[in-house]
This record gives structure tokens, C-alpha cells and sequence, in this order.
């Protein structure tokens, strides 16, 4: 599955939107620091309308999402790239996941430990970018020239790593993230992945406003909006006390809750969409009397990774999708209908999964 890592400084939030997140008071939110000590994974479902409509259509007795893990990743302090606070164990949690969200503290409370001592978000997201690129910085310093060595002795592969590492490199050395580099072709983009440096990670900002900003944000958010355009990152602003108060809510109380704070729909569910198009990931259904299913791949994904999703022998026996599009499948009124109106389309290996195709897979086992 894809995983997004939940960061930032000591108490600005992120294990209360954490336990909002995945609704469960698994990690305790506490006003003092390093209270969430393991990392803790939740698995979130993602809501999507189309979803109950092609259930709707099919009679299916079940519906599952398709999910998104978050994980809560514990103590990050000035100085973890040198191993302060739980600096080593952080940075290791952060390299396992396939995206970040930074959750900053935009809410002003007397009352809650500020562990830089005022609330600045630029400057905290700054303290965590830092250490986030002194640590790819320093695993750079030590492999790339590894790589131009190996390169000169003829080696391929380190010749490759050598030139677009080298590239990431000389960014971090000017305080720049890895991110911003440009892999001249499929084979150094291939490569540069496989490094897994921390600051080449996609991240989402979670501005944390107090609850009378929560529809419009504040002063604070605004700033971070202003810093993700300019790095082509993505924020969000959600209220993690409004988010805590509606996950303990019975679902039937929680719409009118949200319309007379100003909001159309929960923080959460803006935090799991933005989590999702941060990754680059597309869903397809698989649909029937049964149950109706969501599923996720990466955008590009071909038909035989998509059958992969649900079984490797899928994958492995592969013969052919029978894809509907989303709209032709709900304009039919289902699957009968599309085959009849011609809408129904035999796929072979070299198909591009589309967003909101409805599939059925033929394979050998
Ligand atoms: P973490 O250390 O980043 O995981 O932060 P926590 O989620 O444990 O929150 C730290 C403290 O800030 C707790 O006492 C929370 O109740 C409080 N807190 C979290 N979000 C908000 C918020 O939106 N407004 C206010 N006033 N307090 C908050």
C-alpha cells in the first residue's frame, strides 16, 4: 500500500490529527514532547462518491475503499540529523514513506509548550526541512564519490548514479532540497529514485488553525500557502481539535456540526485527497453483486499492475482487461448495458489504467 509519514516539530498537533485521522486514541496526544514514541500506522479510508454509485447500480452487498496508511512518525528536534532527540529512529521512519505531510502549528494557545518558543510555522518548517536535507546532505558526501570512483573504473550503473547525484548533491550544498533536481532520462530518474533521499519526497503542509479559523485559516497559514506555491508543494488548513471533536461524533450529527463551523466537508477528508493526488495515484473499481471495490495505482500504471493489485497470479496469468469507463458504465446503467452499447473494451498489456475505469481481468492460472 502507499504510505504518508506525518511530521513536524514537538506539539503542533500531529498525533491529535493522527488519532482524528484514523479515529483511534492509539497515540495519546500529550502537552509535552516525544509522547508519541513508536510509529504508529493507521489505515484510512479513502471516500469516493463514484464508488456507492456503481454499488448502487450493481446491487453490490459490499463496499470496501480503497486506503491510504498514515504514519505517525514520532520526535523530530532541531539537530536530529545529528542524531539529537530521536533524530537516527525518525529519520529511518521517514525514508519508508512514499510521501510526507508536515503538520505545522498555525493555532496560538498560551496555554501548549511552543518547543521553539513562538509559533512561526516558516521557521518550524524550516528547522525540519533542515535536518531533513543535512541528512540526505551527508549520505551524499559519502556515496557520490563511491560512484564517480566506480565510474571511472567503467561501472555503468555508478556512472549514472555519479551524474545525477552529483547534480542532487551540489543542490543540498546550496540549502537546496533534492527535489528540485533534473534526471536527464529515464535511466538517472530510475536511479536517483532508488536513492530514497528524504527531501525528494512530495510534501502536503498541514496548517493547524484554531477552531474559529478553520473555514478561511489565518495570518500564520497564509504564509504557508504563499512557501507551497513557491516550492510547488501542496496545504491544506484543517482544525486537528475541530477534526478530534468529529471523529468521537456519531456520523449523523457530524454535517451540521461542520455547516455552522463554515466548512462543507471535515479537514480529514481534504487531508486524505490532497494525501492522494500528492502521490500521483489513480483508483479503478472492480465491480459486481458481491461488492463493489476501490483500488489504487500509481498514475501510468499498466492493466497487468493493476490486476496485480488484487493478485499477484493476476498479474502473472495476465490475458486481457475488460474496462469501462466510469461515465459509460453509470450512462449504461452497468455492465449489460456497456456491452451492448459497445462500451465495454477488451485492453491488452500495454493499457494505461484511466482514472475511474471499472475492470474485469482475464488470466491463465
Ligand atoms: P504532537 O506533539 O505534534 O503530536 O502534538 P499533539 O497532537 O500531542 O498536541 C500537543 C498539544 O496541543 C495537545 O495538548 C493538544 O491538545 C494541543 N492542540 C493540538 N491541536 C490543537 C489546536 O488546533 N488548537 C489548540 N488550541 N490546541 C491544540
Amino acid at each position: 500500500g502507499f504510505r504518508c509519514g506525518i511530521v513536524g516539530l514537538p506539539n503542533v498537533g500531529k498525533s491529535t490529527l493522527f488519532n482524528a485521522l484514523t479515529e483511534t486514541a492509539a497515540a495519546q496526544a500529550a502537552n509535552y514532547p516525544f509522547c508519541t514514541i513508536e510509529p504508529n500506522v493507521g489505515n484510512v479510508a479513502v471516500p469516493d462518491p463514484r464508488l456507492y454509485q456503481l454499488a448502487e447500480i450493481a446491487g453490490s452487498a459490499k463496499i470496501i475503499e480503497t486506503q491510504l496508511a498514515f504514519v505517525d512518525i514520532a520526535g523530530l528536534v532541531r539537530g536530529a540529523s545529528k542524531g539529537e532527540g530521536l533524530g537516527n529512529q525518525f529519520l529511518g521512519n521517514i525514508r519508508e514513506v512514499d510521501a510526507i505531510v508536515h503538520v505545522l502549528r498555525c493555532f496560538e494557545d498560551g496555554d501548549v509548550t511552543h518547543v521553539e518558543g513562538k509559533v512561526d510555522p516558516i521557521a518550524d518548517a524550516e528547522t525540519v526541512e533542515t535536518e531533513l536535507m543535512l541528512s540526505d546532505l551527508e549520505s551524499l558526501e559519502k556515496r557520490v564519490p563511491a560512484f564517480i570512483k566506480k565510474g571511472q573504473q567503467g561501472d555503468k550503473e555508478a556512472k549514472i548514479a555519479a551524474s545525477v547525484l552529483g547534480q542532487t548533491l551540489e543542490l543540498l550544498r546550496e540549502g537546496k532540497p533534492a527535489r528540485l533536481t533534473k534526471p536527464k532520462d529515464d535511466e538517472e530518474a530510475r536511479v536517483f529514485s532508488q536513492a530514497q533521499l528524504l527531501t525528494a519526497k512530495p510534501v502536503l503542509y498541514v496548517c493547524n488553525v484554531e477552531e474559529s479559523n478553520a473555514a478561511n485559516g489565518n495570518a500564520h497559514s497564509q504564509r504557508v500557502f504563499e512557501k507551497a506555491a513557491a516550492e510547488g508543494a501542496q496545504a491544506v488548513v484543517v482544525s486537528a481539535a475541530i477534526e478530534a471533536e468529529i471523529a468521537t461524533m456519531p456520523t449523523e450529527d457530524r454535517g451540521e456540526f461542520l455547516s455552522e463551523l463554515g466548512l462543507s466537508e471535515t479537514g480529514l477528508a481534504r487531508v486524505i485527497r490532497a494525501g492522494y493526488a500528492l502521490l500521483d495515484l489513480l483508483t479503478f473499481f472492480t465491480v459486481g453483486p458481491k461488492e463493489a471495490r476501490a483500488w489504487t495505482v500509481h498514475r501510468g500504471a499498466k492493466a497487468p499492475n493493476a490486476a496485480g493489485e488484487i493478485h499477484s497470479d493476476f498479474e502473472r496469468g495476465f490475458i486481457r482487461a475488460e474496462t469501462i469507463a466510469f461515465a459509460d458504465y453509470i450512462a449504461c446503467k452497468g455492465e449489460a448495458g456497456a456491452r451492448e452499447s459497445g462500451k465495454l473494451r477488451a485492453e491488452g498489456k500495454e493499457y494505461v489504467v484511466q482514472d475511474g475505469d471499472v475492470m474485469l481481468f482475464r488470466f491463465n492460472v
